[in-house]
């Protein structure tokens, strides 16, 4: 049996121990209902209000702008069909950008459903959205402008700031989809006018199933499950304890450690960049090389690209966790990746690329090892795979 090493931090990150102790006062000793008004209640409930304030923290927000939800998709959800309910029966145009996750591309698809009208942004051959193509879209019936602050396959960071501002002064409200940013990357509510920012617990060492929406005191929102109030109206139902404390807990330690953190896997991730580039000829970095997600890699390898899954596997025999694009969408791997088409690569090559992201508790030790092991396990596929002789020059998007 290999060594084991986990490099698929963008899936899902492991559980942090310091919040699996935090989480276990909501599951024994502090069971009591946070809506009760004895003893268990409010022991329940200060425990409720200590996580709005860890996630808030992390956010240079008010604890009272936080609003837990069960997951980040939930969180996407409730931002857009929440921006698109209360603006009643009125026109209401939206601009998302090309390469959201899931989360907010089916949301905006069953919005158009309802009626609403989407545009998508969109980015150019690393990922990125141009801020002035957000402004020539815009229209006196925008209502909101969503784009992710990091791309979950390409790790790709979006200029959200600028194109806040540009949404802010022409009255229309900004969204982020931050699940893969949030704790990576400095995220200050009170230096950029976001309205909404949707966050998950299980990117940052935090819990499955549990997410926060971040909601700009004032912004209009109307809720998606109505009930006993909870959440100050905005997502009833009983908070799960466990995962709101645990997501605190998560989101405390980020903010403590993000600094440091982020610029050792800056790094690392840079270390592991130079040496495949350097080791294998016909593999290239696809995102931006340098505004990217600490940590965050993905490699294309000319001529190979319907191998990824191959690659994928020959690395897991080797004892590497690694992912052939989002975990969402292993079941559509042999597709090509909406994604890296808006991008600007071609059906063929849009199939395949492999994305190593690095956490927390990975080991330099690890990286010097999948350094050494990569090159020997691509090489073995390469006769196998390659399906031209000439390897495709690498074209980047004119968009
Ligand atoms: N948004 C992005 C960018 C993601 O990467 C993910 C999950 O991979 C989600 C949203 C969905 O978050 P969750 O798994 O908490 O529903």
């Amino acid at each position: 049996m290999p060594a084991r090493a986990y490099f698929d931090h963008s899936a899902t990150t492991p559980l942090d121990p310091r919040v699996v102790e935090a989480m276990q006062l909501p599951l024994g000793a502090c069971h009591g209902n946070p809506s009760s008004l004895h003893w268990a209640g409010r022991e329940a409930k200060a425990a409720l209000d200590r996580a709005r304030r860890q996630v808030a923290a992390l956010l240079g927000a008010q604890p009272e702008e936080i609003f837990f939800t069960g997951s980040g998709t939930e969180a996407v959800n409730l931002a857009m069909k929440g921006v698109f309910e209360a603006n009643g029966s009125g026109p209401c145009h939206m601009l998302i950008g090309a390469i959201e996750h899931q989360a907010s591309i089916a949301t905006a698809e069953y919005l158009q459903r309802r009626g609403a009208e989407v545009d998508r942004l969109p980015v150019d051959g690393d990922g990125l959205v141009d801020p002035d193509e957000v402004a020539r879209r815009i229209r006196p019936q925008t209502r909101l402008v969503s784009v992710m602050a990091a791309n979950n396959i390409v790790g790709t960071l979006q200029p959200i700031a600028a194109i806040a501002r540009l949404a802010h002064e022409r009255g229309v409200l900004f969204h982020t989809d931050a699940v893969q940013a949030a704790g990576k990357i400095p995220l200050d509510m009170s230096m950029a006018p976001i309205d909404l920012l949707s966050l998950s617990g299980h990117k940052i060492y935090g819990p499955k199933g549990v997410g926060a929406l971040y909601v700009r005191a004032g912004t209009p929102l109307e809720p998606l499950i109505h009930g006993g109030g909870q959440e100050r109206n905005v997502r009833s139902g009983t908070e799960n304890m466990s995962g709101v404390v645990g997501l605190g807990a998560a989101a405390e330690i980020a903010a403590a450690e993000r600094a440091d953190e982020a610029a050792w896997l800056t790094g690392c991730r840079d270390r592991l960049i130079d040496a495949v580039l350097e080791r294998i000829p016909n593999a290239r970095l696809l995102g931006h090389r340098w505004r990217r997600l600490p940590g965050h890699i993905c490699l294309m390898f000319d001529g190979q690209e319907g191998e990824a899954i191959h690659l994928l596997l020959a690395l897991d025999e080797e004892g590497f966790a690694v992912s052939s694009g989002s975990a969402c969408s292993s079941s559509h791997a042999s597709e090509p990746s909406y994604v890296l088409l808006a991008m600007g690569l071609d059906a063929v090559r849009a199939r395949g690329s492999l994305r190593i992201t690095l956490g927390r508790f990975n080991t330099e030790d690890e990286i010097e090892r999948f350094i050494d092991v990569l090159p020997r396990v691509a090489a073995k596929l390469r006769p196998l795979t390659l399906h031209s002789e000439k390897s495709i020059p690498f074209e980047r998007s004119p968009l």
